[in-house]
């Protein structure tokens, strides 16, 4: 076993309301895990693909063995999506610093960004994510199906919002426009800032 749950730094409770409690409980300590368990499952085959990171995986799909290959873009992207998640929800932090800046430059203004964002990730069908990416050095407002990370695409994620059913149902039903006007309340921007200045 080499790949381990992440911490989430944080109380389940810490989001609230804007995410409940018992949602994250059960997103961090089953869905997450899961995805924890059943990659290093799959990574048992080839002890050889033990000793990379997650996100090295991702971003060389084509270099996993066939046998192998969908279970660690599923698994893989899952575990990855998630501890990047985690880490980008905090309440009461300001939107600011070269990101804000950036982001004003690319779409106009945040309410723009805003608009943008959340057609996105209403409109990925079915299971998915959306993204704020780095691609080629150029933010863009982007979406990938199941657990696929951008990473795979040759791009580096900078925000991101898990758009599946277990991330919201518990509190807001079959409403994920609610879900995604939440969110926008517990961006950590100082995370978003942290990983935009590394990423460049
Ligand atoms: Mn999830």
């Amino acid at each position: 076993m080499i790949h381990k749950l992440p911490e989430l730094g944080y109380e389940y409770d810490a989001l609230e309301p804007f995410i409940d409690a018992k949602t994250m409980e059960i997103h961090h300590t089953k869905h997450h895990q899961a995805y924890v368990d059943k990659l290093n499952a799959t990574l048992e085959k080839y002890p050889s693909l033990q000793k990379n990171d997650v996100e090295d995986l991702l971003k060389d799909l084509n270099n996993i063995p066939e046998d192998i290959r969908t279970a660690v873009r599923n698994h893989g992207g899952g575990h990855s999506n998630h501890s990047f998640f985690w880490k980008l929800m905090k309440k009461n932090v300001k939107f600011s610093g070269d990101i804000a800046k950036n982001i004003e430059k690319t779409f106009g203004s945040y309410e723009e960004f805003k608009k943008k964002f959340t057609e996105v990730a209403l409109g990925r069908f079915g299971s998915g994510w959306a993204w704020l990416v780095l691609n080629k050095g150029k933010l863009e407002i982007t979406s990938t199906a199941n657990q696929d990370s951008p990473l795979s695409e040759g791009k580096i994620p900078i925000l991101g919002i898990d758009v599946w059913e277990h991330a919201y149902y518990l509190k807001h039903m079959s409403n994920r426009a609610a879900y995604v006007e939440a969110f926008f309340n517990i961006i950590n921007w100082e995370q978003v800032n942290k990983k935009f200045k590394g990423s460049k």
